[in-house]
């Protein structure tokens, strides 16, 4: 299906729509057809942009409850009544499959409407000092307030919900917020913007502005925006941490996400679906996909065959058509990589289950692995791409040990039906989040959502955030 040119995206400078200095095409990942445009921020509209956060920080802050919550409620509305325009959006620049792109949309919704919930309901704390005899007579109110304006930086691959999970919690916490969206997908933040303005906010609560690197690490740099909030890949998040140690830094980073399969679990079906699913679902370029499946020894052939029959059923191809599940990469760079690293693990001595054939532009061939070398990229590194690496374990308690073999700490799934197992899996697992009886993949807006080790510092998920945003102070009162 061929995609449609739409108009030049204008940028959003404290609220206002302008354009910048030089437009440029976003592309269509699948056949490299422009399907929009936009401009760069010029250095004055992104001091323009900062000066007026930096300005509004104080009028943001004090806005009523009810006036945050009712502008996230009609962007929340907005982008319901406009699903399907915005799913399209999603396609066409990332390449998502439009059945994931319409997932993302609901998932954006669902975001705002917790953001206008936790709008209304993110008050204090009462404490009663007077446990301690030294503080008797005393008590304490702890509230939030708002740290200043917010840098969010986005990647490509949520180009839409991702970009809520930073925009929906600053206003719900009353941070004005600087949107710097990743270069490759930048048309759903802007319509983001032009949503925004649409409703009574303080037109410098949101700017959303397209800028090269080198502007971003400007903005990184300026004093007047606190709190930087990154997601993105490893080496970015961790200069930017570098750059400013005194800063306020949230690092949503990457991951090489595992699943673990206990030996007795009954519903192997499922969670081979499962597995072939979310190891691929927008082409595995998800922090949170499945990479590395780690099968109790008893369970390891059934299930291999299982998962490959899974996989090699995905339907792949054209993004824009409803039955497709495996979609393009980013860019045909991006898919080279990823063969490339196929082609090293079977040098190697791999054994390829099913695919790694050649891609074609930035497609590559759903690949599933065994046999793979412990220090081979596709197994250490993340891979960012449609290939899960099968392994045989001796044991549950080895194979938690085989999950916690890693670099990364974003998520991990395992499929078991045992209490005591599951509890152990929570206690021993060092990541961000453990699910049970699925995949990795699994997040709702809401959750506290992030990781440790290699993938990040620090917390999402719409309350999450605005605690990130915002911070305690204490008032102590005479309790008589
Ligand atoms: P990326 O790190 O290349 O880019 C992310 C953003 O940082 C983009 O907007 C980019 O323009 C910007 N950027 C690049 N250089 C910069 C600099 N010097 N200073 C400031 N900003 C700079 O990542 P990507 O390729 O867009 O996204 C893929 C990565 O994101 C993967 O590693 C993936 O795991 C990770 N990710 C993590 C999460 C999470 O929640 N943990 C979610 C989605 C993606």
């Amino acid at each position: 299906m061929s995609q449609r040119l739409r108009p030049v995206s204008p940028i959003w400078v404290a609220g206002r729509p302008q354009h910048g200095e030089e437009e440029f095409f976003v592309t269509h990942p699948y056949d490299d057809s422009p399907v929009g445009a936009t401009s760069w921020a010029t250095a004055g509209q992104v001091e323009a942009a900062v000066a007026a956060a930096a300005g509004a920080a104080a009028e943001c802050a004090a806005l009523p409850a009810h006036v945050r919550a009712e502008a996230l409620e009609h962007v929340r509305r907005r982008l319901d009544e406009e699903a399907e325009t915005c799913a399209e959006l999603i396609t066409a620049e990332s390449g998502k499959p439009i059945a994931w792109a319409r997932i993302e949309v609901h998932r954006a919704v669902s975001t705002f409407r917790w953001a206008a919930e936790e709008a209304r309901r993110f008050t204090g704390e009462v404490q009663r000092l007077d446990t301690d005899p030294t503080a008797e007579g005393r008590m304490a109110l702890v509230r939030r307030f708002p740290r200043g304006p917010v840098l969010g930086i986005t990647p490509f691959n949520f180009p839409l919900n991702l970009v809520a999970h930073k925009v929906a919690p600053a206003v719900a916490a009353g941070c004005p917020i600087v949107l710097k969206p990743a270069p490759a997908t930048p048309l759903s933040s802007l319509h983001l913007g032009a949503l925004f303005s649409e409703t009574d906010l303080p037109p410098a609560m949101l700017s959303v502005l397209p800028v090269p690197n080198h502007r971003a690490e400007q903005l990184v740099d300026d004093p007047r925006l606190p709190v930087v909030s990154f997601t993105g890949s490893g080496p970015i998040g961790r200069q930017i941490l570098r750059r400013v140690p005194d800063k306020h830094v949230t690092l949503e980073l990457g991951g090489n996400g595992a699943v673990l399969i206990a030996a007795d679990y009954p519903r192997r079906d499922w969670a081979a679906e499962r597995i072939a699913m979310f190891g691929n679902y927008q082409a595995g370029q998800s922090c949170i996909a499945v990479q590395r499946v780690f099968i109790e020894a008893p369970a390891y052939a059934d299930m291999a065959n299982r998962i490959v029959e899974h996989v090699k059923n995905l339907p792949s191809g054209d993004p824009n058509d409803p039955s497709c599940k495996v979609g393009p990469l980013i860019s045909a760079e991006a898919a080279e990589r990823v063969q490339s690293w196929i082609e090293e693990a079977v040098d190697e001595g791999a054994k390829v289950l099913c695919g790694g054939g050649p891609r074609q532009g930035a497609l590559v061939e759903p690949t599933v692995l065994a046999d793979v070398r412990a220090d081979a990229k596709v197994l250490r590194d993340e891979v960012f791409g449609p290939v899960l690496v099968l392994a045989s374990v001796d044991g549950f308690e080895a194979g938690l040990a085989a999950v916690n073999d890693s670099r990364y700490g974003l998520q991990a799934g395992v499929f078991t039906e045992s209490l005591p197992q599951a509890m152990l899996a929570h206690r021993t697992l060092d990541v961000g989040g453990v699910v049970i009886g699925d995949v990795p993949s699994f997040r709702a807006e809401q959750m506290p959502y992030g990781g440790v080790k290699g993938s990040g510092v620090g917390r999402e998920g719409v309350r999450s955030t605005m605690e990130d945003y915002t911070v305690e102070r204490v008032l102590v009162l005479p309790d008589a």
